[in-house]
């Protein structure tokens, strides 16, 4: 009998995964309990594939040899705990691709970073013509990749909830940038759950891979030991014996396997992290043999990443960006610490449980006024209340930038780095950015 193989969730990795298992020859059949955007419903169809959506049919999917869950589907949905205790086996789309292809994986997790280091790293990839595909957390999948022509190199961003249900994946080259508390109503707020996902990068190395690492983060150097087989390419911003890049005199010093030096101003992306990020892409690509110069070009000509510290417009002597991507407390952290300006901060949304002391003193310093944009907003103003600060509590986008417009005086910035996720508002955070600049581009 044909193998069975149950996939759920019907979006870009639920699909994709779909494709390759029908074109391997396996029984599929693919169950949302949401409803299917229409270009997947088209691509299930254009396969005949069998599908449903607002329901999961247990027998359907029980019946299933294997399961692969998109990664947005909790470990508590009712289905994915039957299926657990059927001892039905659980994988990601990403563990189910990576049976099928031979291409090298480099793959990027972390907190903060992952999408705009997977960007530089397939662009530099690219300027050096490989044969090289994007995947993973970006929002492409994989599976379709494999399915569809196979690539030589695949750049993968992973996400922990991709790490989770990922058992045998080899990791030719491993990046990870940072580890800070993310999604802790996903790990049942305990923070060693979510650091272990992360560290999944690394489970199945052989001694010829390679593990990039930020070597200032604490945890992954407290961590480090625990679970490292491959070859070690740390990076920091400080010289230290052993890092396979640092900075020295306004240069980065590249140190392994070839060296070779450039120009910090050369650097497309600015500001401290982008540096890291420019770090970890740098080593990665010498450590695939790519040449000196075409990393050096690469790294000066990348054009950023949207909804990353995107500048938006400059209205009346006031900069409006757009860093709606920065969804945890970490990447506004590092967004505030790049503002050479009095700022406006826009914050608030779905919390994912929160601590703003980490943001506190940068508030202090940086910040001229508070808004809150969320449905909820009275953890923000318990938090920043008895900072002095003008505050304006909204629950639209519209009133958003309208108050943003009337609290901004000439030579600020507007910056929407709201330290939550978007979903009690806005469809995703990609909604909230483009909102956000719709309004603000409204304005002129
Ligand atoms: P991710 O894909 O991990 O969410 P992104 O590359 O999309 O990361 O960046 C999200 C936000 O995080 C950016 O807008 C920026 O403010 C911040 N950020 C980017 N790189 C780093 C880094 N290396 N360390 C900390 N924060 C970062």
């Amino acid at each position: 009998m044909e193998k069975r193989i149950a996939i759920l969730g019907a979006g870009e990795s639920g699909c994709g995964a779909a494709v390759l298992a029908d074109k391997l020859g396996f029984d599929v059949f693919v169950s949302d309990f949401g409803s299917i955007a229409d270009k997947y419903k088209q691509m299930l169809d254009d396969h005949n594939i069998e599908w449903e959506e607002k329901q999961h049919t247990e027998d359907k999917i029980l019946s299933a040899q294997e399961i692969i869950k998109s990664p947005g589907i909790p470990n508590e949905a009712p289905i994915v705990q039957k299926a657990r205790e059927a001892g039905i086996p659980i994988i990601s789309e990403i563990e189910f691709a990576g049976r099928y292809t031979n291409a090298k994986m480099i793959c990027i997790t972390g907190s903060n970073g992952k999408t705009t280091t997977t960007s530089l790293i397939y662009h530099i990839f690219r300027e050096a013509g490989l044969n090289v595909g994007l995947a993973g957390n970006i929002g492409k999948s994989l599976a379709l990749q494999v399915a569809e022509g196979d690539k030589d190199y695949y750049i993968v961003e992973l996400s922990s909830f991709q790490l989770d249900n990922m058992y045998e994946f080899r990791v030719n080259v491993a990046v990870l940038m940072n580890i800070t508390p993310d999604h802790m109503d996903r790990y049942g707020y305990e923070m060693q759950n979510y650091v272990d996902a992360k560290f999944r990068i690394l489970q199945n190395q052989q001694p010829d891979d390679a593990f990039i690492y930020w070597s200032d983060d604490p945890i992954i150097t407290r961590e480090i030991e625990k679970y490292t087989h491959g070859k070690l390419y740390p990076f920091a911003e400080n010289k230290e014996n052993g890092l396979a890049a640092y900075t020295e005199n306004e240069k980065i010093i590249f140190t392994e396997p070839t060296p070779f030096n450039m120009e910090q101003e050369e650097l497309a992306l600015t500001g401290k992290h982008n540096l890291y990020n420019s770090m970890a892409a740098g080593i990665s690509a010498n450590v695939a043999g790519i040449r000196n110069e075409t990393i050096k070009e690469a790294l000066s000509s990348f054009t950023g990443v949207e909804h990353r510290l995107e500048k938006v417009a400059d209205i009346n002597g006031v900069e409006y960006i757009n860093d709606s991507k920065a969804t945890n407390v970490n990447s506004c952290w590092y967004a505030l610490q790049s503002m050479k300006k009095k700022t406006i901060l826009i914050l608030g949304g779905k919390d994912k449980g929160n601590d703003y002391s980490e943001i506190a003193d940068l508030v202090k310093e940086k910040c001229c006024g508070l808004i809150f944009l969320g449905a909820d907003n009275s953890k923000l103003h318990n938090f920043f209340a008895g900072y002095g600060l003008p505050i304006a509590d909204v629950k639209s986008m519209q009133d958003c930038i309208k108050a943003a417009s009337e609290m901004a005086h000439e030579g600020e910035t507007v910056l929407l780095s709201p330290c939550c996720a978007s979903f009690d508002l806005f469809k995703s955070y990609e909604d909230r950015g483009e909102q956000f600049k719709a309004e603000v581009i409204k304005l002129k």
